[in-house]
């Protein structure tokens, strides 16, 4: 098959005998003329969106080899769907086959311990070198210890499930155990964290099962560490206070908050200065968090790109996505702090943008000068009906920064465009684009 392709101008991994794939080519990648080794780390939304694309677009002279320390991906997206008894987990598990055989990426099982920038290798902690003339970072996003929580409390009994996993179907599990009158406690992180809209999401899933179940009983009540509400404020405001009113208790400006893994007690203060205290029944803390690897002395902040002013994440030029303090090295995705919002669409997007840059480098050429970005969300609201928010992202040359373009093009002061309903169009609308967004990044 590989061969045959030949004559379409293709070429296969084999043919070009670049060792350590050991898997054929079935698509017809071009013959660009472009040449370069690419190391990709993380094989998450934007990881795996970059590699392929390199290739795609790059050609066969373009080699790139995609770290990642999981066997399969589980998306985060979707997930608070496995909350309410919709999903599983394991519907959310997908694969890094497609973009090995066709596209040629060299899937490489490991964890990355240090980027050596000066000799421009990715060392991994099994000891496996691996060169590079750019190396894209895209590890995603670590959580704190906060609230009086250790790791070990996030595992076995106060789950964030704000990476999906076992803590999500831990999450479930207490979930489904909750009796009438008992309460789900959440707690929302300052901004920027993983999904804006994605904790009043969970909010609304979990108070719409609870109510299903227990009635007028239920009750979820959320501690926001944020001044408002970060993402599709009519929309959620709406949920709140008409759709899921009596149920959510929504709180803003707290500060404070203490959890008891053992009792499930929950303190807090609120913005008057009250001290509040409240026995839980289930406790979701979605702690503050950081670019995987940028604590200090860690791998991403050894390698000197962790520079934003937060000591959190990694400043990038958007135009290539590269580090505004290492050169070569690029970051994308939760892990980046460049303006846009941290979510696996953007991230996609990000990818995508980066990936063109990177090969025009290859050639010896500018970035494009314009980039555009789009981000896309749906929300589930109720177990059958979604909202969403949409947005265009122009590069504003005066500001060296992407802003949202408004509605009709004409200025980049515009603001994100939410549903003008809440209904079961959209939630239908929302499994179309989520495997689309998935096929795009996967397959
Ligand atoms: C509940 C929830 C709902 C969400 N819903 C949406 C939504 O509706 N729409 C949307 O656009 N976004 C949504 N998001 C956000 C989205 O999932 C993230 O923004 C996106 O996954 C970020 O992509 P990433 O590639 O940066 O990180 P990830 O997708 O997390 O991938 C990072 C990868 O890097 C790997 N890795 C980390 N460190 C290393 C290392 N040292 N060596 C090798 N590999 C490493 C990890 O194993 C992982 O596979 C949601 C998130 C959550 C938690």
């Amino acid at each position: 098959m590989a061969w045959g392709l030949a004559g379409l101008g293709g070429s296969t991994v084999g043919s070009m005998g670049w060792a350590g794939s050991g898997t054929s080519v079935t698509l017809p990648l071009a013959q660009t003329g472009l040449t370069g080794r690419i190391v990709v780390i993380g094989g998450g939304m934007a990881g795996t969106t970059v590699a392929k694309y390199l290739r795609l677009w790059g050609g066969t002279g373009v080699q790139v080899t995609l770290v990642e320390t999981e066997a399969h991906y589980t998306s985060h997206i979707m997930s608070n769907l496995v909350l309410n008894g919709s999903r599983d987990v394991a519907s959310l598990r997908y694969t890094h086959d497609r973009i090995v055989s066709a596209y040629g990426v060299k899937r490489q099982r490991g964890t990355v311990k240090r980027i050596n920038t000066a000799t421009q290798r990715v060392i991994l902690t099994d000891g496996t070198r691996l060169p590079y003339d750019r190396v894209i970072v895209a590890p995603g996003v670590q959580f704190d210890e906060a609230y009086g929580l250790t790791q070990a409390d996030y595992a076995t009994r106060t789950p964030h499930a704000w990476r999906a996993g076992a803590q999500t179907t831990l999450l479930r599990q207490q979930i489904a155990a909750m009796k009438p009158g008992d309460v789900f406690v959440m707690t929302i992180p300052k901004a920027p964290y993983r999904c804006p809209p994605g904790p009043y999401e969970r909010a609304c899933l979990v108070a719409d099962h609870l109510k299903r179940r227990l009635g007028a009983a239920a009750r979820v009540v959320v501690l926001d560490a944020n001044a408002t509400i970060q993402a599709e404020p009519e929309n959620f405001h709406r949920a709140f206070t008409q759709i899921h009113a009596g149920v959510i208790d929504y709180r803003t400006d707290v500060t404070d908050v203490q959890i008891d893994p053992l009792t499930r007690r929950v303190s807090w203060t609120e913005l008057s200065g009250d001290t509040v205290d409240l026995q839980a029944a289930v406790i979701n803390p979605i702690p503050p968090h950081r670019a995987t690897g940028s604590e200090p002395g860690d791998w991403l902040a050894q390698a000197g790109v962790i520079n934003s002013s937060d000591g959190r994440w990694a400043v990038v030029d958007v135009l290539n996505y590269e580090s505004t303090a290492v050169p070569r090295v690029h970051i994308i995705g939760d892990a980046a702090q460049c303006g846009l919002p941290k979510a696996g669409h953007v991230a996609n997007q990000e990818a995508k943008i980066c990936a063109d840059a990177v090969l025009r480098a290859l050639g010896q050429r500018a970035p494009d000068p314009a980039p555009v970005a789009n981000s896309a969300c749906y929300s589930p609201i109720t177990a059958n009906t979604a909202s969403w928010l949409t947005a265009v992202y122009q590069y504003d040359p005066v500001t060296r920064s992407m802003k949202v373009a408004a509605d009709n093009g004409s200025t980049l002061t515009g603001r994100a465009i939410e549903a003008a309903q809440i209904n079961s169009a959209n939630f239908r609308q929302m499994q179309g684009w989520f495997t689309a967004l998935m096929g795009d990044t996967f397959a």
